[in-house]
């Protein structure tokens, strides 16, 4: 992907961000383009977009924050549970708005198969198909998510 100064800008925050431990691009040595273009080839041989993706995680996370911060079950073989934490963050994509520093764990029932996300990761992967850097703390695999899913 061409690069436009936009994104370029970006990719310096997010190398830099103090927001979360280790900034959004762990140690990974990628332009922020290259992620998401990464990211989007693998989403298009799983046959599933970011947005729907997205769609699903927030449906997760909206039943698991009902139950108020107890496992609970999303489907017959999945629990979450929703940490709440105080505060919100900015998007990096400096759009207005912030997100709730909650954050949503899914385990296979019975196992120790867990996925985490933030409310700002699950921003990022729906408006920006960006899943994070690897070894960036709230960097999913797309076929991570699908499996656990779908
Ligand atoms: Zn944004």
């Amino acid at each position: 992907m061409r690069q436009g100064p936009e994104i370029e800008h970006l990719d310096a925050d997010l190398r830099r961000s103090t927001l979360v431990a280790g900034g959004f691009m762990g140690a990974d040595p990628r332009s922020v383009a290259d992620v998401i273009d990464a990211d989007a080839g693998e989403l298009s041989r799983l046959g599933v977009t970011a947005r729907e993706l997205a769609s699903r995680m927030r449906e997760v996370t909206n039943q698991a924050a009902r139950a108020q911060g107890v496992w609970t079950e999303v489907d017959p073989e999945h629990e979450a549970q929703v940490d709440e934490a105080r505060g919100a963050l900015p998007c990096p994509w400096r759009h207005r708005g912030r997100y709730f520093k909650r954050i949503t764990t899914i385990r296979r029932k019975g196992s120790d198969d867990i996925l985490r996300w933030s409310d700002l990761s699950l921003h990022m992967i729906d408006a920006h198909g960006f899943f994070e850097g690897k070894g960036s703390m709230f960097r999913v695999e797309p076929a991570a998510l699908v499996q656990m899913l779908y």
